[in-house]
């Protein structure tokens, strides 16, 4: 179990699609775990999405590293 509740509320806060590494698909990985697609890293918007701060999470690069524990 992750620390963020895999729910559709809190999936529909989720700021991935806005972030420039963003492999085209998926999305909400501090919940459902990394992507299956190769990430070229170009920054992280995690640190201004509003999931991040309430759950209290750090590192950012959910898509790369799976979900936050
Ligand atoms: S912290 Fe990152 S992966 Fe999690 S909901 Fe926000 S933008 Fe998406
Ligand atoms: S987890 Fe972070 S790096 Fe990956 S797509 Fe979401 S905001 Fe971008």
């Amino acid at each position: 179990m992750g620390k963020v509740p895999d729910t559709p509320e809190n999936m529909a806060r989720c700021i991935c699609g806005g972030c420039p590494s963003y492999p085209k698909e998926g999305g909400f990985y501090c919940a459902k775990g990394k992507s299956d697609k190769e990430i070229t890293k170009r920054g992280c918007v995690c640190g201004d999405c509003p999931i991040f701060e309430e759950y209290g999470l750090a590192d950012g690069y959910f898509c790369v590293d799976g979900m936050a524990e």
